[in-house]
C-alpha cells in the first residue's frame, strides 16, 4: 500500500494497481457491507477494512491522497491506526494551497436503533463524544475528544481493535476474523487483557472513536459539527453518513477562512501527502 499526492479537492480516492488502477472514492454511495470492518464497493471491485486508514487520514488533516493498494484488504497492522499515522509523517504533509473544504452541519440528525444511537449536531470544530457498554470485563466507558491533528496523533491513534476470546473460534468459523491475533488486537479474557497491558485506560472507548473517525471520512468532506454515539458500530456510522448525504437541508459545503484558524496558519487550508510516497507493508 502507498499513500500518493493528490490535487486539491480531490477527497480521498483507493486505486486498486493490481486492477488496472481502477480507482473507487472513499465517499458514502460506494460503501458496501458493514459488519466487524466497513468495505467499500464500485462495480463489483471491493475494499476491504477501510476505517482505520481513513481515520488517520483525517485525523492528521490530509484532505486529498491517493491510496494505492495491490489487493482488495487494507493491512491490520497492530489493529491501531498509529502506524499509518508514521507513514503518514515519515512521507510529511503538504499544504496545499486551495482552503479546505468542510461538510458544516446544519441541523441534527440522528440515527437510533434499540438502545444503539448516533447523531451529529451544527457546532465549530469536529467533536466527538463516545459511550460504549459492553459486557465485562470492559463495562461502561465514556470519552470526548476535540479533533485536532495533535489530539489524534496522541490520544486516538494508537487505541487497538478488541475482541472477546470467548467469541474468537465462533467469529473465525464465520470468517470474519481471519487474521485476528495477539499482535493486531487486545484478546479479552474474562479478567481483562490477555496480551500485555493496555496503551490507554478507556483504549476500547477510545478505538471506537478511532473507527467512527473513519467511518464518518465516508462522508467524503472533514466534518464540521458535533458527534454523539452510544453503543455504535461501523453499521450505525455508515447509515448516519447516508442520513447526513440525503438530507440536503443539514449541511452545507463551507470553507473555513484562514484568518479564523485556532491552531496554525494552515488549518484551514487543505493538505496532501508529502511528495515522497509513505509505503506500508503487506
Ligand atoms: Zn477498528
Amino acid at each position: 500500500m502507498r499513500l500518493l499526492p493528490a490535487p486539491a479537492g480531490s477527497g480521498i480516492v483507493f486505486r486498486r494497481t493490481d486492477l488496472d488502477d481502477f480507482e473507487i472514492a472513499a465517499v458514502g454511495r460506494n460503501v458496501a457491507k458493514v459488519s466487524y470492518a466497513t468495505s467499500l464497493m464500485r462495480q463489483g471491485v471491493l475494499i476491504s477494512t477501510t476505517e482505520h486508514l481513513l481515520s488517520a487520514l483525517i485525523g492528521m488533516g490530509i484532505d486529498n491522497v491517493i491510496v494505492a493498494l495491490d489487493n482488495l484488504e487494507l493491512p491490520i497492522l497492530d489493529g491501531s491506526a498509529l502506524p499509518y499515522v508514521d507513514a503518514i509523517l515519515n512521507g510529511g504533509i503538504r499544504v496545499q494551497r486551495r482552503r479546505r473544504e468542510y461538510i458544516r452541519v446544519l441541523k441534527p440528525v440522528e440515527v437510533r436503533e434499540g438502545n444503539k444511537f448516533i447523531g451529529v449536531y451544527p457546532g465549530s470544530g469536529y467533536r466527538i463524544q463516545y459511550t460504549i457498554d459492553f459486557p465485562a470485563p470492559i463495562g461502561q466507558q465514556r470519552t470526548s475528544i476535540d479533533l485536532a491533528a495533535e489530539t489524534y496523533g496522541a490520544l486516538i491513534a494508537a487505541a487497538r481493535t478488541f475482541g472477546y476470546k470467548a467469541d474468537e473460534t465462533r467469529l473465525r468459523d464465520m470468517g470474519l476474523i481471519r487474521g485476528a491475533s495477539p499482535e493486531n488486537a487486545i484478546v479479552l479474557g474474562p479478567k481483562g487483557p490477555e496480551n500485555g497491558p493496555l496503551r490507554f485506560k478507556d483504549e476500547y472507548v477510545k478505538h471506537k472513536v478511532l473507527d467512527l473517525i473513519g467511518d464518518l471520512a465516508l462522508a467524503g468532506r472533514r466534518i464540521e459539527g458535533h458527534v454523539v454515539a452510544e453503543r455504535a458500530g461501523h453499521a450505525m456510522h455508515t447509515a448516519l453518513v447516508s442520513r447526513l448525504l440525503k438530507d440536503r437541508s443539514a449541511w452545507e459545503m463551507a470553507r473555513v477562512p484562514v484568518a479564523e484558524s485556532a491552531h496554525e496558519e494552515s488549518e484551514g487550508l487543505s493538505a496532501v501527502v508529502g511528495r515522497r510516497p509513505a509505503l506500508m507493508g503487506a
